[in-house]
């Protein structure tokens, strides 16, 4: 399929109304992305046909459920280039994928004395699961620092990593400053000491493809709702040899082989790993979602998004007395501004009052707006179903916005 701007959006429902009397304009895509009706479409007919408890029932319709949601693990494990669908394990999201590799690997290999290595641009989910971890295990948290315009300032790893470092753990994409990380760099150099590399891609699966064999990443992450799927759904990649040495996060049916009072043995991967009802009918709906994005192809997504970035930044560029915080390289579509003397949640009100919704604050990376020394940012992020027009909009709003209140 070709990249047809118009088809796309018409693909996705919410994109169609107005608020406040306008044409919505939503450019809040990093904290959540909106679902094509195939999504929609799908858990409307789980839910109305379909639903029963996967793995246990021998009747018709969990035999059915159970069926779907190991297909949609294949996706998954297609859509990631994972070797195995041992090593794709569904969680509630982005966020409670690190905390299990946080609180799993951390009992296994964790000591006292012993270093957590992530970056200064990490959202706060890639940040506090490994605060508790050194917390819980009198380990270190050191932090590779970044510089203004927002890269990782790469030389200061010879130093960071070292014998003591147990696991690395940095954001693929940055969710405030744009910036996608030299990753492969950075595995290299953990791998010369044998240290695991986690990567966040929360802010990169929605952007472009991710092939975990090629980056060589012994885990990775993100959340479904980021990438055009359900809520409450979310992925945890691992490299099987290093799930098989790590111990279940959390104890409940299904991650179960034998069960007495005396000793419990654990299932195979990835269900040793799955405690308990697992979210199918989220996981499904994830599978639908990249199987629409493959629909498309990640090339043309690619393609477009990157013309749709330059002339983001051209016109936010042109605008006297704004900002833009993060400069990388490269970079995905989300750009983080502030407006001379303009308060954040000021601006962020009169968009919105103009139909057009972006977000202010930090961004939940409160280090990020530190080394700044500001309080916060705006936050456009746009996916493949913006345009130029939407961009205008913004532009003009922004302009209007100075006018109004400087
Ligand atoms: N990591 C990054 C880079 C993010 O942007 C986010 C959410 O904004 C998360 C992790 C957490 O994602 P979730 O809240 O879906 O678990």
């Amino acid at each position: 399929m070709g990249f047809d701007i118009k088809k796309i959006r018409d693909d996705f429902p919410i994109l169609l109304q107005q608020v406040y009397n306008k044409p919505l304009v939503y450019l809040d895509n990093g904290a959540t992305t909106q679902k094509p009706r195939v999504v929609i479409d799908t858990i409307r007919e789980l839910q109305e046909k379909q639903n029963s408890s996967i793995h246990r029932g021998i009747h018709y319709l969990s035999e059915q459920m159970t069926g779907r949601y190991e297909a949609a693990r294949e996706t998954v494990r297609a859509f990631l280039n994972a070797a195995s669908t041992r090593e794709i394990i569904f969680t509630s999201g982005a966020t409670g994928s690190i905390n299990a590799v946080a609180f799993s690997f951390g009992e296994k290999f964790v000591r006292p004395g012993d270093e957590v290595l992530i970056s200064e641009m990490e959202h706060h989910s890639n940040i506090v699961p490994w605060q508790m971890l050194c917390e819980r295990k009198a380990a270190t948290l050191k932090v590779i620092p970044f510089n203004d315009r927002g890269e990782l300032k790469l030389e200061s790893l010879d130093e960071l990593l070292n014998d003591k470092t147990r696991i690395v753990a940095l954001t693929h994409a940055s969710n405030s400053l744009g910036t996608i990380n030299p990753v492969k760099e950075v595995i290299r150099k953990a791998h010369e000491r044998n240290i695991p590399v986690l990567l966040d891609g929360a802010q990169m699966v929605q952007h472009g493809a991710v092939d975990v064999q090629e980056l060589d990443c012994d885990f990775y992450v993100f959340s479904s709702h980021k990438i055009f799927g359900p809520t409450g759904s979310g992925v945890l990649y691992g490299k099987e040899a290093l799930l098989e040495e790590l111990p279940p996060y959390q104890g409940g049916g299904d991650m179960v082989d034998q069960v007495s009072f005396e000793q419990t043995t654990y299932n195979t991967l990835p269900f040793k790993f799955e405690a308990g009802t697992s979210n199918y009918i989220g996981a499904i709906g994830l599978s639908a979602s990249l199987d629409y994005l493959q629909s498309i192809g990640f090339k043309a997504i690619g393609a477009y998004e990157k013309e749709l970035s330059d002339y983001t930044l051209e016109k936010l560029g042109a605008i006297q007395g704004l900002k833009i915080y993060g400069d990388a390289a490269e970079r995905i579509s989300v750009f983080s501004f502030r407006l001379e003397n303009i308060h954040t949640y000021d601006a962020g009100m009169i968009l919105d009052k103009m139909g057009i919704a972006v977000r202010t604050g930090t961004h939940c990376t409160q280090p990020v707006m530190d080394h700044f020394g500001i309080d916060g940012t705006i936050r456009a992020s746009l996916v493949f179903y913006n345009n130029k027009e939407e961009v205008d909009t913004l532009a003009e709003g922004i302009k209007r916005t100075i006018a109004m209140l400087s």
